[in-house]
């Protein structure tokens, strides 16, 4: 269990990989002032979840838990396991950094939207992944997951920011 030295430690620890300190320092910041509204609903996630296996992607907190699916909420990612036993370890590793970029996306969107960020892209997105309506209409109709306008940009602007290489949309 961390203690909050710990949590200090871990949330510092986001200045220190990788990424200019200078641009990590400017992205922290501006979720927490422009952002601030998800970045508070994410941390509330991240204390709940603290038990959790944790690590640090960009400018992003990242918590692995067991559900099936994953969210970005400003600068705290939530990452599922999204592999198939069916599928070799390679491919799965591939699946699972498309999905950590997507989610990294939103975290950029954050960073563009602020307070926008909760009606034009979680509201719908929540919708978009919860209602078993949409569900149906996805299967009914041979629509991806990212078809709609919010997931479309989470991958577009993920994917640019990391140089990523989807390999399906
Ligand atoms: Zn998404």
């Amino acid at each position: 269990m961390m203690d909050i030295e710990d949590i200090c430690v871990f949330l510092c620890g986001i200045l220190y990989d990788g990424m200019a300190v200078s641009i990590k320092i400017l992205c922290v910041l501006c979720q927490w002032t422009w952002g601030v509204v998800q970045n508070i609903v994410g941390l509330l996630v991240f204390l709940v979840t603290l038990k959790n296996k944790h690590s640090i992607f960009r400018c992003a907190v990242v918590t692995h838990w067991n559900h099936p699916y994953s969210m970005g909420c400003g600068m705290f990612i939530f990452k599922g396991d999204h592999g198939y036993a069916h599928y070799s370890d390679e491919r799965n590793e591939k699946i699972n950094h498309d999905v950590l970029v997507h989610e990294y996306g939103h975290t950029v969107q954050s960073l563009i939207l602020g307070p926008l960020f909760v009606p034009v892209i979680a509201i719908p997105s929540l919708l978009w992944a919860s209602i078993p309506y949409f569900d149906r209409l996805r299967s009914r109709r041979g629509l991806s997951y990212y078809w709609l306008y919010c997931e479309k940009w989470a991958n577009l602007l993920g994917d640019k920011v990391c140089g990523n290489i989807r390999e399906k949309c």
